[in-house]
Parts: C-alpha cells; structure tokens; sequence
C-alpha cells in the first residue's frame, strides 16, 4: 500500500465518566501493528470536558496523544466531537483512523466517513498484513462467518471489538499536546438535553476478568444464586444466556451474545449453558473456558477448554467450597 505523505495512525479514545475506555486502549495494539507498516507515530486523540485522567493512561501507550478540551463536548455530543475528530485527521493526515466499536466509536467513524468519503471497516477483531494489503477481520453472521474486509482510502476508518486487541504494554509517557477545535454552533445539530441513569447495579462485563454464567440449565432464581456466589468468590462478574433473562433470575445488563455483550475475560465459567451459535459468539474471545452442563453433547463443550458433565447444582456447591477452603490458606 503507498501510504503517500499518511504516516500516522490516530486513536479515538472514548472517555467514560473521565476515565478511558478499555477498548480505546485495546485500539492502539493495531494502530501500533499499522504504525510499523507507515513508519509514522500512534496518536490517541481525547476529547471532552477535563482530559487529563484519560490523556494520562494513552500517554504510556502511545508516542503522542492529542488533547482537545471544550464546553462543547461535555455532554458527549455526536456532533461536536465528529469536528473534533475531522480537524485532527486534517491536521494531523492520518493513514488511519481508529476507535472502539462502541455506539459512539461506531457512529464517529461512520460520520467521519461519509464526510470524507472513506472505507470504513467496523467491528474488527483481527488485523492481517498481507503483502501490502491491510486486512481487518469482521465477524459476521453472529461469528459463523469471518469476513476479510480491506478498506481502499486514505485515511481508512475502523472500529475494534471490545477484547479482540491486547491493551499495549506500559512505557514512557508521550507528550500530551493541547489541541483547540471550534465548533461552529450550526455543526451541532442535536444535543444531550437529559442523561437518565438506569439504577441498577454497574455491570461491566467488556472489562470483567472473570465472568460467570448462568442459562437456563440452572433452573431457578434460587439456583442462579450459586453463579452469583461463584462470580463473587473469584472477584468476577454475573453474565447470563437469554433465557436466563427472560426468566427474570437476572437483568438484561448480564446479557452475553449477539444481543447482548460481547465479552472477552481471561476465564469464562458456563453453567447450564448450551453453547447456543448466538450466545457463543459473545464469548469465544475468552481466555479459557470452563463448561458445566449435564449433556454431554451439548455444543459448549466445542469451545471450553475444560467441560464437567454433571448437574450445576451438584458441581458447583463442590467448586465454590473448594476455593473458599483455598482461599482461606
Ligand atoms: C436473534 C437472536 C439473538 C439472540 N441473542 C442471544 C444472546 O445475545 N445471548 C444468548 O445467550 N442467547 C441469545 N439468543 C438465544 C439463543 O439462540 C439460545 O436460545 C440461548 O443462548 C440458549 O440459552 P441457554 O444455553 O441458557 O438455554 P438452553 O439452550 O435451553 O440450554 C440449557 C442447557 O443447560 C443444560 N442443563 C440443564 N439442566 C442442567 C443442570 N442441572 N446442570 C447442568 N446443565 C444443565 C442443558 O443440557 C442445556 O445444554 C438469541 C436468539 C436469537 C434468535
């Protein structure tokens, strides 16, 4: 690929509540694969209110990171930060632009691309170099089809998926530029009048280490209790299929799937779950995983690393005594 006068590789890192997002992070890994090809630099751009916590976490993981501070982006308004987002590709000129493939990673990258006419690639899990073509891997079909997508601009603009990259080794902090951007008021077409929270607890399953799930094979509300104990015990968090929901033995935030969260912790414990293609597909990014199911046959087994047929409510009682007796010695 003749890259021309684009060398560098710029990073939108999405803010939550002041702090980066992890996939943000996880989005310089290919910028950094993308950079060797360019020869140029990885710069996280961070755009809001008070960038400082965020600017501070790209900083070791990047050679640049770019700030943009204003009123204008504190309600995190589409708008607003697409033109932070088009100045700094104009200023900077870019071989890439990328972000997370979050609701708001997604809808930058696909504004930025229609204002500058650019290929964009979303929801890549995998990025190979294959003579000189750059190609990203998008999972599709709820991840029974894997798509080799090739985006043919200058800048090209991707998302990644949340687990898919390795958040990048800590070094020396990069120098934290101060950018301006003015957005003109007629840029904002639609703004945030009212945030409302959902009060319910804070179920942060993209970031989690350890998930626990449960589906339908645990049976009851009170059965769910021993996967929630399980989850608590190894300082993870409570996933759950479908129906596990739909029974109401846990809310909608605990989702895995294609509708749900698309998770990627370093151990994954399925109990009573079948290994359904669209449950699957949320959780085959995950380090190791451990099947409980009294079916042999059942297709979790296909992707667990470790599969104890039996009943949940027999095993599990068992596991969680064991690491308490472990724990305490
Ligand atoms: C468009 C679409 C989107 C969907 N999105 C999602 C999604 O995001 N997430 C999701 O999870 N599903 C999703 N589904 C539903 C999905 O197809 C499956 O129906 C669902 O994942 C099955 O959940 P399950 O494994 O809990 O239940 P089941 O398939 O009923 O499996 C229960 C399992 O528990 C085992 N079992 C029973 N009793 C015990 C016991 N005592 N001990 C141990 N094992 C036991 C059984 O052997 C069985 O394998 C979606 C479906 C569609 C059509």
């Amino acid at each position: 690929m003749d890259w021309g006068n684009r060398k560098d590789i710029l990073v939108f890192l999405e803010q939550k509540e002041g702090k980066a997002v992890n996939v943000g992070l996880e989005a310089l890994t290919p910028a950094r694969t993308l950079a060797g090809l360019t020869g140029g630099r990885v710069l996280a751009l961070v755009v809001g209110t008070d960038n400082a916590a965020a600017a501070e976490k790209a900083a070791v993981c990047c050679d640049g990171v770019l700030s943009v501070e204003g009123s204008a982006f504190g309600d995190g308004c589409a708008d607003a930060l697409t033109c932070a987002l088009e100045a700094m590709v104009n200023k900077y000129v870019p071989a890439a632009v990328l972000a997370g493939n979050t609701p708001l990673g997604r809808e930058l990258t696909a504004r930025l691309s229609a204002r500058l006419c650019l290929g964009s690639v979303q929801d890549a899990t995998a990025l190979k170099i294959e003579g000189d073509q750059v190609l990203w891997t998008v999972p599709v079909y709820g991840g029974t089809v894997l798509n080799d997508v090739a985006a043919d601009t200058l800048p090209m603009a991707v998302t990644v998926r949340s687990g898919a990259f390795s958040k990048p080794e800590a070094s020396v902090a990069a120098a934290v530029t101060a950018e301006t951007v003015e957005v003109p008021a007629d840029a904002v077409k639609a703004r945030v009048l009212e945030a409302v929270k959902e009060i319910s607890e804070a179920v942060n399953l993209e970031e989690a280490k350890v998930i626990v799930t449960g589906g339908r094979g645990m049976g009851s509300k009170e059965n769910f209790a021993l996967v929630e104990e399980l989850a608590q015990l190894l300082g993870g968090v409570v996933g759950a299929t479908r129906p596990a929901i739909e029974e109401a033995w846990v809310s909608r935030a605990h989702q895995v799937g294609q509708s749900g969260k698309i998770v990627a912790p370093a151990l994954y414990i399925a109990c009573g779950v079948s290994g359904a293609t669209q449950h699957v597909s949320g959780m085959s990014g995950s380090g190791y995983v451990v099947a409980i199911n009294k079916d042999e046959d059942a297709p979790i087994f296909d992707v667990a690393d470790v599969g104890i047929i039996g009943d949940a409510m027999q095993v599990l009682p068992v596991m969680i005594e064991e690491i308490r007796k472990r724990k305490a010695e």
